[in-house]
């Protein structure tokens, strides 16, 4: 931890301890489960969670797995944070709901005055707030599309940007999100369009980042027309696509190029933003600013809100009740929006972002080494992924190893730590641990992870 920084609390026991797992308590559950959850809706782990805290998800029969996964990179500041159960706890006392756009509130103003800071660019900027990611995705592309009166949006490979019907149509990947052998949730939007990312592991040749854009570009311009185009729509760094991490001066060209054609450049910091990678937004780490950016994940500390920032100029160009929704901007996600950003400056939880990014690189990369399947450790500050690979007779080949990734998870949850998949080719582990996660604690599951690593190869 950073000197200057105050230091996490913690109410539970930061150690793991698995005993039965899963234990009475849940497997009793999952018989309760199966008679009502649709099988759609599945989970990871087969344990049912209890309480949990810092570094640490207590289950129902009182084991004490660590958490890698922050449910999906949302619990940063911890799940609780202190400051996050004060706020809920006194705002929801007071009203639970009006619905901003009938009887409005400062919570809701208060979170907008904090993006208009926090996000990229000292330009005007305009906010609104919805409850998840692919809704404020979803609102993105409303005010580009009447901000330019044009209608294409371009979405690129490996792209995952929700499960509504329109976020449904910019993920990029097939199954499960949009079909599988059971069924196709389709048709989907028109006037959706896909091009190549820059994924330097991925290349057939390396290719500079500046270079990657142009082919994109180019994409763009032969088969939509320029004209026809209103927003490029990009996640940073891209999560659950497998935590690619685009060549330097991808984005910026990109953004340049958008910026020359009138085109709205949209970043999805859904998974990346507030202090994930070290930065407040990924956005940062190359200074791109994006005319409008979509927050959700870790924006609250745990309670559902999102939110789209943009250009005042273009934000303002939408209609008076174009934009809105029963629960968009809760009073109480509001509040705990707050706490929760408050809580990443008093903790330095950017600082700390980086201190796991180099406690976990230094860890991994020796195995890497070593055990010949990790075609490559990939991500920034606490977003951190090893993709999986066959190794060849002679070297380590970059055939996708989805096996391997399996049983490195399986693995892991057996032994008490909750690690996340992700990838097209379901090939990688990603690290998104609480950002208030101890040292030893995170020592610990990369320990678990390093032998479940060895263990599969
Ligand atoms: C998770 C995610 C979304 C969707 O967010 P939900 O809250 O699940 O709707 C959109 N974009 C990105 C980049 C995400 O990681």
């Amino acid at each position: 931890m950073t000197s200057q920084a105050t230091q996490p609390q913690y109410r539970l026991e930061q150690t793991r301890k698995v005993s039965a797992f899963p234990g009475p308590k849940s497997t009793e559950l999952a018989a309760r489960r199966a008679k009502v959850i649709a099988s759609g809706v599945s989970s990871s782990a087969p344990v049912y969670v209890a309480d949990a805290d810092g570094g640490i998800i207590e289950d129902v029969d009182g084991n004490r797995s660590i958490d890698l996964g922050s449910g999906i990179a949302v619990t940063s500041v911890g799940a609780p944070a202190p400051a996050v159960v004060a706020a809920v706890q006194d705002q929801v006392q007071h009203f639970t709901h009006t619905c901003f756009t009938i009887s409005p509130y400062e919570g809701y103003v208060a979170v907008a005055e904090q993006l208009a800071v926090l996000t990229p660019g000292d330009h005007e900027k305009r906010t609104a707030l919805f409850n998840s990611g692919a809704v404020a995705v979803e609102n993105a592309v409303k005010v580009a599309r009447v901000a330019t009166g044009r209608t294409a949006v371009v979405a690129f490979d490996h792209a995952y940007h929700g499960r509504t019907n329109l976020t449904m149509g910019l993920t990029a990947k097939a199954n499960p999100y949009k079909s599988s052998p059971a069924g196709s949730f389709g048709p989907f939007a028109p006037e959706i369009y896909r091009v190549p990312m820059s994924f330097p592991f991925r290349e057939e040749a390396p290719i500079k980042g500046e270079d990657a854009a142009r082919r994109a570009i180019t994409m763009i311009e032969k088969q939509i027309g320029a004209e026809n185009v209103a927003a490029i729509l990009i996640e940073p760094i891209q999560g659950e696509g497998g935590f690619i991490v685009p060549a330097e001066g991808f984005l910026p060209a990109l953004a340049a190029w958008a910026r020359e054609k009138g085109v709205v450049f949209i970043a999805d910091e859904v998974q990346a933003g507030f202090c994930r990678t070290g930065d407040w937004f990924a956005s940062d780490h190359e200074g791109v600013v994006p005319d409008i950016i979509t927050m959700a994940k870790g924006i609250a500390g745990g309670l559902p809100l999102s939110a789209v920032t943009g250009r005042a100029e273009l934000m303002d160009t939408v209609h008076a009740g174009g934009l809105g929704g029963t629960h968009g901007g809760n009073p109480v996600a509001c509040a705990a929006a707050l706490a929760a950003i408050q809580t990443m400056k008093d903790l330095d939880l950017n600082s700390r972002a980086r201190e796991i990014e180099a406690q976990v690189r230094e860890r991994r990369s020796k195995v890497a080494e070593e055990v010949g399947i990790i075609g490559e450790e990939r991500g920034r500050g606490a977003m951190l992924a090893p993709e999986f690979v066959k190794s060849g007779p002679a070297e380590t080949t970059k055939e996708p190893n989805a096996e391997a990734t399996k049983a490195v998870a399986a693995n892991c949850l057996e032994n008490g730590v909750v690690i996340l998949t992700c990838g097209t080719y379901g090939n990688v582990v990603r690290l998104l641990p609480p950002l208030v996660i101890g040292d030893e604690l995170l020592a610990d599951a990369l320990d678990v992870l390093e032998a479940a690593t060895r263990a599969a190869a």
